[in-house]
């Protein structure tokens, strides 16, 4: 199989981590006989530099041309960094919202996967971790809040401001038909959260939620509202499989469950449309305080092209050969310096790339 795989490297830790997934996904080409072809793409401080946009036509249709894209992570230091003086359409993360919305990634998935060998790193009190977790945030990325009508004004000389929250039914579908796919690929549960004691958009997403629930009646799924699901995720994370949520919530479900693994630099991600194609990123973001040390974690985002083969290329078992070859560093006692403990072996970025794809 041949697979053109868009690259944008991007800022700060960015080029150093995308360079170790390259690493992997060559190695992995070699043994399951595929062809990765790359195609470069700029986007964010480096666009910037080099043409003045943080995403130009020209690389837009290039990311259009592929199969799926990997990136690495966008944006410099937002205090000192002369990205940020632009005017905001112009700064780094313009191109990010541009990227997603033009080439149509409706879904946002993070898992929150605590690896046995850093328990230690999980905040959670041990009883709390019981046998670990294994969840997956399913984040609806392009409607609700962050996309409605808002203004600022002023009434009767008093300073008001609006955002609108709404959702179609179409948007809700989709989503919840993806959710319960990928629930279906893991442990077949899905907790739909939403608000629906309070809002009208939370009690049509329920409906729909269930409308489609009758599509799976080998997965179960129970509703929670969001507030309890805050709650549940540092109280019994055990619990969950996949969570689907709105846009908002699932902005800050997803980096309550990332703090609760410990461990930023572990954690992949994956923006999503109706077909095969998909963005892969780490949730982390461009470190700028650590670029060019060759520190870096690189895992994250070796994981993002792990789930790149299991989402846009269905090479479920490469995918399964990455994850356990991450699994195996750790076991074998190597770190990077964000998740280094006592005992272990404190390893840079380069030589963690290595040691992963020598156990492929
Ligand atoms: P950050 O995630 O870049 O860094 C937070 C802390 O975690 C830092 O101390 C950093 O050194 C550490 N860290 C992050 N990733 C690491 C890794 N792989 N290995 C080891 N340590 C790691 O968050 P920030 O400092 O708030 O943001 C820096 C820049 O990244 C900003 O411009 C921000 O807008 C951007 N950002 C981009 C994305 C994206 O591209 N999707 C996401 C989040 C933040």
């Amino acid at each position: 199989m041949e697979y053109k795989v868009g690259l944008i490297r991007g800022d700060g830790i960015g080029p150093e981590i995308v360079e170790q997934a390259v690493k992997i996904l060559d190695v992995v080409a070699k043994k399951y006989d595929a062809v990765f072809s790359y195609e470069e793409i700029l986007l964010g401080g480096a666009s910037i530099d080099a043409t003045g946009e943080p995403l130009t036509e020209e690389n837009l249709a290039k990311a259009r041309s592929c199969d799926a894209v990997l990136m690495g992570s966008i944006g410099g230091n937002t205090s000192t960094s002369p990205w940020y003086k632009l005017p905001p359409k112009l700064r780094p993360e313009a191109g990010l919202l541009k990227i997603r919305k033009e080439l149509g990634l409706f879904a946002n998935l993070r898992p929150a996967y605590l690896f046995d060998e850093l328990r230690k790193a999980c905040p959670l009190r041990d009883e709390i971790i019981g046998d670990g977790f294994d969840m997956m945030i399913m984040r609806e990325l392009t409607g609700g809040l962050y996309f409605g009508e808002r203004k600022t004004y002023e009434e009767n000389g008093i300073m008001k401001a609006v955002d609108t929250l709404t959702y179609g039914e179409d948007e809700i579908r989709r989503i919840a038909v993806r959710g319960f796919d990928i629930a279906r690929k893991r442990k077949k549960k899905v907790t739909s959260v939403d608000k629906a004691n309070v809002l009208d958009s939370s009690r049509l997403w329920r409906k729909v939620v269930e409308e489609v629930a009758k599509d799976y009646p080998d997965v179960s799924y129970e509703h929670m509202l969001v507030d309890n699901a805050a709650m549940q995720l540092v109280h019994d994370p055990g619990q969950f499989d996949v969570i689907l949520t709105e846009n908002m919530f699932g902005d800050i479900l997803s980096d309550e469950a990332s703090m609760v693994t410990g461990s930023i630099g572990m954690l992949s991600s994956a923006s999503l449309r109706e077909d095969t194609f998909g963005l892969y990123e780490p949730s982390h973001g461009s470190a700028p305080d650590i670029a060019g040390q060759d520190i870096a974690n690189p895992i994250a985002t070796i994981l993002s092209a792990s789930m790149m083969l299991r989402y846009s290329f269905n090479m479920d078992d490469a995918a399964d050969d990455i994850d356990g070859a991450v699994k195996k560093v750790l076991e074998d006692g190597y770190r990077t310096v964000d998740i280094m403990s006592e005992g272990m072996e404190q390893v840079g970025t380069t030589r963690m790339g290595d040691l992963i794809s020598e156990r492929l």
